[in-house]
C-alpha cells in the first residue's frame, strides 16, 4: 500500500535545523531576542526548590535508529526513508540485554524512526522476551503493510507478547494524512486491523493496543477523557476497531515540528501557549525521571527529545556500555526550554497525559 511522503528529512534538504546545536540556540532564543521565555530550570527551581532528578529506573528506551518508511510533518527525530546512516548495533543491544537481564529493568521501550525496520529488532525482542520484560513497539502501523518482509510482523509482535503503541493522529483520514502523508490514513486502518484480528486490543486479552494521538496544528491536546470515547466511537462504527487506551502527547518544538513553527510565524506563539499552561504538578511526573534514552550510538540521554537535541545525560560517562542503573537515583537531569512541552496543561510523555 503506497503513501505519498509529504516532505523529505531536514537532513536530506541540508536543513539548518537538522543541526541540534542550531535547534538547542533557537529554543534558547539566542537567535530571536525580541522576547526572552523563563529558563525551565529556573522556573523548576521555583516550584520546587530543588532541580530535577532521577528516580529508580523502571524504563529502558532505546531509539534503534531514524530509518522510517515515513516522513511525518511534525516528526520530532527527523526520520525518514532516507535516514540509514544511523542503526542500533547489535553490540549495543547485547549491552542492553546485559543490563535488562542484571537490573531486572521491568520496562523495554523501542522507539525510532520505525524500530521494525532495525536488522536486530526481532532477534532482540525475541531475547528480551526471554528476560520476561514487557516490551514497548512504538509503531507506526504502516510498517506492517510495507512488504513481504514485514507481512509477518503483526504475527510476530502477537506472538512475542509485545505492547503496541501505535501513532494515529485523528480518526479522519484528512487530518491523519496532512501530518504523516497521503495514504498513511487507509494503511494504518489495515494494520489496526490486522492487530485486531490476532487478538491486539480485544476485551480478555492480553495482547495491548494503545493509540498515541497528537494535535494536527499548534494546539494542545485535549484531554484524553475526552478524546478517548470519540476515538473508540468512530473507530468502531466505521472501521470495527478495537484498542485499549488512547495516549494525548503534546507536540514539542523540536526538530521538523520546530520547523513547521518557523516557517508559519508560529514559534513564539507556540511557546506561549505551552508557558502559559504550564503546570507545575505535571514535574512531578515527566517521563525522564523513571527513563533513560539510549541513542543509536549507545550515547545516554534522558529522553528521546534531549536525544535529539544532542543534550546527552549529566552522568560522568554518559554511554550504555557504562551505565549501571544502581546509581541512577538522585541524578541530574538536563533541562531546557522544550521541556515546556512536557509540561502544559495535564503533561505529556510517553506515556500520555500525566496528571
Ligand atoms: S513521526 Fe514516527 S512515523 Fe512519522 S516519520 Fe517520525 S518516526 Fe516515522
Ligand atoms: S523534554 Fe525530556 S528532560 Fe525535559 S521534561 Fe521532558 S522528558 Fe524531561
Amino acid at each position: 500500500m503506497g503513501i505519498r511522503q509529504n516532505t523529505t528529512s531536514l537532513k536530506k534538504r541540508d536543513s539548518l535545523l537538522a543541526n541540534p546545536t542550531f535547534q538547542f540556540d533557537v529554543l534558547q532564543r539566542s537567535r530571536f531576542e525580541s522576547e526572552k521565555f523563563p529558563e525551565f530550570s529556573q522556573v523548576v527551581l521555583k516550584h520546587r526548590q530543588m532541580p530535577l532528578k532521577r528516580t529508580k529506573l523502571q524504563i529502558l528506551q532505546l531509539n534503534l535508529g531514524k530509518l522510517c518508511n515515513q516522513t511525518c510533518r511534525h516528526c520530532h527525530v527527523d526520520a525518514g526513508p532516507d535516514r540509514k546512516d544511523q542503526q542500533m548495533s547489535k553490540a549495543i543491544l547485547e549491552q542492553a540485554l546485559y543490563l535488562i537481564e542484571k537490573y531486572s529493568i521491568p520496562t523495554v521501550d523501542l522507539t525510532g524512526g520505525a524500530p521494525e525496520m532495525n536488522v536486530h529488532f526481532r532477534w532482540f525482542v525475541s531475547q528480551c522476551r526471554k528476560l520476561g520484560a514487557h516490551i514497548i513497539d512504538r509503531c507506526n502501523l504502516t510498517i506492517l503493510n510495507a512488504g513481504k518482509n514485514y507481512s509477518d510482523l503483526p504475527r510476530f509482535l502477537a506472538d512475542h507478547q509485545v505492547h503496541v503503541v501505535s501513532s494515529l493522529p485523528h480518526y479522519n483520514k484528512s487530518r491523519t494524512d496532512a501530518q504523516r502523508g497521503e495514504g498513511v490514513f487507509e494503511s494504518s486502518i489495515l494494520g489496526l486491523q490486522k492487530l485486531n484480528r490476532l487478538g491486539y486490543g480485544q476485551p480478555d486479552s492480553d495482547l495491548k493496543l494503545d493509540l498515541v494521538y497528537n494535535p494536527t496544528g499548534t494546539f494542545l491536546p485535549a484531554s484524553q477523557s475526552v478524546l478517548m470515547p470519540q476515538f473508540k466511537r468512530k473507530l468502531k462504527q466505521k472501521y470495527n476497531i478495537d484498542f485499549n487506551n488512547l495516549i494525548a502527547i503534546t507536540n514539542m518544538p523540536i526538530s521538523r515540528f520546530l520547523e513547521y513553527l518557523l516557517e508559519t510565524d508560529n514559534y513564539e506563539n507556540y511557546m506561549h501557549t505551552l508557558l502559559d499552561a504550564f503546570n507545575p504538578a505535571t514535574l512531578e511526573g515527566v517521563m525522564c525521571l523513571d527513563t533513560i534514552s539510549v541513542g543509536w550510538d549507545g550515547t545516554l540521554y534522558d529522553c528521546d527529545f534531549n536525544q535529539m537535541l544532542n543534550l546527552k545525560s549529566k552522568l560522568k560517562n554518559p554511554t550504555i556500555f557504562d551505565l549501571d542503573p544502581d546509581t541512577l537515583e538522585g541524578t541530574d537531569i538536563m533541562v531546557h526550554q522544550a521541556c515546556y512541552g512536557c509540561t502544559a496543561g495535564a503533561g505529556s510523555s510517553c506515556g500520555g497525559e500525566i496528571v
